[in-house]
């Protein structure tokens, strides 16, 4: 479904939001007429490479045969082999598959790592699963698109309700079936099987470096700035804890189940310690006393100096970014902001720093994973911090000025910077045979 815009008998504008590839197709076209880029690259990036969909029986615990239905969708290979995390959720299919790996293209080419994009993921409820189910889902699935997998082929990596648990049985698999051992053909591993110290936390660290950098460039401090932060997953609760590490003042956080207010500021630390304890408990069952319990809805909408959307995708539509209060969005999320809503914020002068750019640690260290694996020389968490930080901030800065001299919005930026990068690649090997 195309995006388009409605005014209702009441005169109120809202949008049919379409989806995730729509906003991603969208935004390619705008990026190509920028960018006068030739025709034909344009039409190669419209379309993913290779996509795979794949049908996954699994026993259930009651002993009941359950089929899944799970995708790989490789967007581009023109700059390396295709990288992108595995995502196991109700509402994964094949257009968000689509449109996370075209992000993953952009994302690998904004913060210049030897990648091309891709996603894939399973459409199921994690959350309504035991771990041995999980466990046999993974192993079946990563058998199904084995074909397409490999460390110079295409190398997942976690994404929503999946963890350095879930790519332990993906590695296994992998090598059980070739015989050798592959565990470089996924990122985001236990530190035990060749993870790298420092990835489960390097996307939500390269978020708090790019709040602080971004407050830097406009001038502001850190200290005592208000931070909203939607979603308390990986990205989330790293972000908040290290931003208020930094000094920054969390004022409210939340998860699929509501989200919790404090002006004064939150305990983030408790909070996720206490999350870490209960297994598989929400911000709804923390005994939150000195906190007022908000919706999703009043979290984003709240009085904050920054915001960092670190949830799904299309959270920030045409019927809430008027409301929106905060003057820096940061994305932590993939996809958070639909197209009209990024048009109402640019109008507004709100700052958003772009996905691509604002969530990239976590590929960046997925990188330097990868290359100690298949150097078989691992780092200390120091050098590979060190690494994430340059790396952020070199991209930063790029697309700061890049956007400064161009005079456009900054996801813009980034998304001209990272198309322009890829057809160089495309154009530069030619087009086969
Ligand atoms: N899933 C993460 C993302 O969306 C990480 C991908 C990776 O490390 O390959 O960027």
């Amino acid at each position: 479904m195309e995006q388009t815009v409605q005014v209702d008998d009441k005169g109120v504008t809202t949008e049919l939001t379409g989806d995730l590839w729509s906003t991603v197709l969208t935004q390619l076209d705008e990026v190509a007429e920028r960018l006068q880029l030739d025709p034909g690259i344009h039409a190669m990036l419209r379309q993913p490479e290779r996509e795979l969909t794949v049908a996954v029986p699994v026993m259930m615990d009651d002993g009941h045969i359950e089929v899944f239905t799970g995708y790989r969708v490789q967007h581009s290979s023109a700059r390396g082999p295709c990288k992108g995390g595995i995502r196991y959720h109700p509402e994964v299919n094949l257009n968000e598959a689509r449109a996370l790996a075209a992000l993953m293209t952009w994302k690998c080419a904004v913060v210049d790592v030897p990648f091309g994009g891709a996603k894939g993921g399973v459409s199921c409820n994690p959350r309504q699963m035991s771990e041995a189910e999980i466990c046999r889902l993974t192993r079946r699935y990563t058998a199904m698109i084995m074909p397409i997998l490999g460390p110079r082929r295409d190398i997942p990596a976690p994404d929503v309700n999946t963890n350095p648990q879930v790519m332990a049985w993906m590695a296994d698999t992998v090598s059980m079936l070739e015989g050798s051992s592959v565990i470089e053909v996924v990122t985001g591993k236990p530190v035990v099987l060749g993870g790298s110290l420092g990835r489960n936390e390097a996307t939500g660290r390269g978020v708090a470096i790019v709040v602080r950098e971004v407050l830097r460039r406009l001038g502001r401090p850190v200290e005592g700035t208000r931070v909203a932060v939607q979603g308390f997953g990986n990205v989330g609760s790293v972000a908040a804890r290290l931003l208020q590490e930094m000094g920054c003042r969390i004022v409210a956080i939340s998860d699929v189940s509501g989200g919790l207010r404090n002006s004064r500021g939150l305990d983030v630390a408790a909070i996720a310690h206490y999350l870490g304890m209960h297994r598989r408990a929400l911000l709804a069952d923390y005994p939150a006393d000195d906190a007022e319990r908000i919706s999703n809805e009043e979290l984003l909408t709240g009085d904050v100096d920054v915001l960092v959307p670190a949830a799904l995708e299309h959270q920030i539509r045409a019927d809430n970014a008027a409301a929106v209060q905060a003057r820096i969005i940061v994305e932590g999320a993939n996809g958070p902001t639909t197209r009209q809503a990024d048009d109402i914020l640019n109008e507004r002068g709100v700052v958003v720093v772009p996905d691509i750019l604002a969530n990239a640690g976590g590929v960046v260290v997925s990188y330097l994973e990868w290359v100690q694996d298949l150097q078989r020389f691992f780092w200390e968490e120091e050098t590979v911090n060190a690494r994430l930080e340059a790396i952020m901030q070199r991209s930063l800065h790029e697309v700061w000025e890049f956007s400064q001299a161009h005079q456009v919005p900054l996801r813009l930026g980034a998304h001209m910077l990272a198309v322009r990068k890829v057809a160089e690649a495309i154009q530069t090997r030619g087009i086969f045979p």
